[in-house]
């Protein structure tokens, strides 16, 4: 898919820009016959401080190209487009892509995509990618977008619990495969929290706006298969150690002897368990492995 045209224009203050609360939402709802879909995650941002908030640790320039996933009715696309070079906004809901593309049919910047972006093929161009992200697919999306989207920094609106899991260090109770398999792809921060009042229609749990910053990718190809697939395995039974864990895992087909001669070359005592080592350890872990033999997927 081509990006939109690339129109520089001065970055406009906040303030100027047109603010989306539960009175308009409700208004465009009614008038475009649109009700809030809860299976498509649904639940809009009615609130300027928030909005306002999350565009400052944004801080688009005009020198990036914005991808959104699921703009809804364009709480945040309205003030990013204002301050960036392009943005591509990608939303599921046909009804919500006929307001929008009404909405922006004058911005020369702004192209609106009515796809399912765990379906879409996104090209590799943006330099942020931004997304109040639908619960029910919160992590297939991340997941999409960091094996898709190489340039891009992350912004992301997650649940509360998800997006502690996320950027947990070593050691704690949320730390747990998915901190690991995405801290290879980046360094997340949780912004600050977002409670959920400001939504409409009004979530069950709070939220968090998280920055996800790109890291390099180290590992080669082969490499990256056997991280992924030992981080899996290395918290699958979390009471186990580190190396009964990995010599019992269905995932893996090394020897007691390869998986102890690694985890000592690692630096890894095999009598610990695998919440308590960070993502650099596994790339270790994963390139000494992939130097001796192969793993079964
Ligand atoms: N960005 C808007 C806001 O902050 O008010 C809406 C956020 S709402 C939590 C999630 C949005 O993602 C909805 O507009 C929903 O229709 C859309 N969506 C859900 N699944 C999607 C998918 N697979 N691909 C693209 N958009 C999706």
């Amino acid at each position: 898919m081509r990006p939109p045209d690339k129109v520089c224009k001065n970055a406009e203050p906040f303030s100027n820009i047109r603010k989306m609360n539960k009175r308009d939402i409700t208004g465009i709802a009614g008038s475009y016959g649109l009700a809030p879909n809860k299976r498509l995650g649904q639940n809009f941002l009615a609130d300027d401080g928030i909005a306002s908030k999350i565009i400052s640790v944004i801080s688009p320039s005009l020198d990036d190209d914005i991808i959104e996933v699921g703009p809804g009715l364009g709480a945040l696309t309205e003030p990013l487009s204002r301050g960036c070079r392009s943005l591509t906004a990608v939303e599921i809901d046909s009804g919500l892509c006929r307001y929008l593309t009404e909405r922006f049919a004058g911005y020369k910047n702004v192209r609106i995509e009515h796809a399912d972006f765990l379906k879409y093929s996104a090209p590799d161009l943006y330099t942020k990618a931004v997304s109040n992200l639908p619960y029910y697919c919160a992590s297939s999306i991340l997941f999409k977008m960091a094996l898709a989207l190489k340039k891009a920094g992350l912004y992301v609106m997650l649940q509360k619990e998800m997006a502690e899991r996320i950027s947990a260090p070593p050691g704690g109770k949320e730390y747990g495969a998915l901190t690991v398999t995405l801290a290879y792809y980046y360094n997340a921060k949780i912004a600050f929290n977002v409670p959920r009042e400001v939504f409409y229609p009004r979530p069950d749990v709070a939220s968090a706006f998280v920055k996800l910053e790109r890291r390099e990718e180290t590992l080669s190809a082969a490499e990256n298969i056997l991280f992924h697939t030992i981080v899996k395995s290395s918290f699958w039974g979390r009471r186990k150690t580190i190396f009964r864990a990995l010599v019992s895992s269905p995932h893996l087909s090394f020897d007691k002897d390869q998986i102890r001669n690694a985890l000592e070359l690692a630096g890894i005592d095999e009598k610990t368990r695998g919440e308590e080592y960070g993502v650099d350890k596994y790339c270790l872990l994963a390139r000494l492995l992939a130097a001796g033999t192969n793993g079964k997927d």
